[in-house]
């Protein structure tokens, strides 16, 4: 999600990379599980979170619209969010010993938390949401070893690719394209990004380039 904020008001003013040490280790999250809950649809999906969750749980994409992922307009284009649901609007995947059942396949926002990502010039960074975590005297991590991400020189470079291939949408429909056209990004985006599986994961990287440059040709 774009969001234009005074960087210093949320965080510490710093920018991180993957080896930078940042104040990001909550203890194992003990006792806690407060930013899996009440985060109304701001968990938004990437493609490689939805394909992950599906492969750990074996359901197809539409499968987990119906009980674990809602759509809603992002920036005027239409992605999956998790659900949160119950009296505490906790999150679908929390169980009840207030722990992530999907952890191994949590989707990447909530791999980096509390850090963000802040986007500029082609690439990111990242930065530390002071007021987000919980959990007092939290402790010094590297960056890559939090991030807990398989490939990640591979999953970084994709991370800032699907970002700006969004954004080059999104810009087009905030400057005013019609609806129609914004109607036809986020269907296109859906059936190509979520609705056709990846069927071999270990290409995901790969397809997924080859399919943003597919739909870059096909309508700019
Ligand atoms: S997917 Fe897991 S870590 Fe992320 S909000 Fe849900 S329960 Fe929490
Ligand atoms: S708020 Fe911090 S300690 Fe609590 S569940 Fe989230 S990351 Fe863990």
């Amino acid at each position: 999600m774009l969001r234009e904020c005074d960087l210093n008001e949320i965080s510490d003013g710093k920018k991180y990379s993957l080896n930078d040490m940042a104040k990001v280790g909550c203890d194992d999250c003990k006792g806690c599980s407060a930013c899996c809950k009440g985060m109304g649809s701001s968990i938004v999906l990437d493609p490689l979170d939805a394909m992950r969750i599906g492969e750990a749980l074996d359901l197809s994409f539409e499968e987990l619209l119906v009980n674990h992922l809602e759509l809603n307009v992002v920036d005027g284009i239409i992605l999956p969010n998790l659900k949160m649901s119950g009296q505490d609007e906790a999150c679908v995947f929390l169980n009840e010993e207030g722990r992530c059942s999907i952890h191994p396949a949590r989707p990447s926002i909530c791999r980096i938390f509390p850090l963000g990502r802040i986007y500029e010039d082609g690439a990111f960074s990242y930065f530390l949401q002071v007021n987000e975590c919980k959990k007092a005297n939290r402790t010094k991590c590297k960056v890559s070893k939090w991030i807990d991400t398989p490939n990640l020189r591979e999953n970084q470079k994709y991370v800032a690719e699907w970002h700006f291939f969004l954004k080059e949408y999104q810009d087009r429909i905030r400057a005013g394209a019609s609806q129609e056209y914004a109607k036809q990004i986020s269907m296109m985006i859906l059936n190509a990004f979520f609705l056709t599986p990846f069927t071999e994961p270990s290409d995901f990287y790969e397809e997924c380039k080859k399919r943003m440059e597919l739909m870059r040709a096909e309508i700019k």
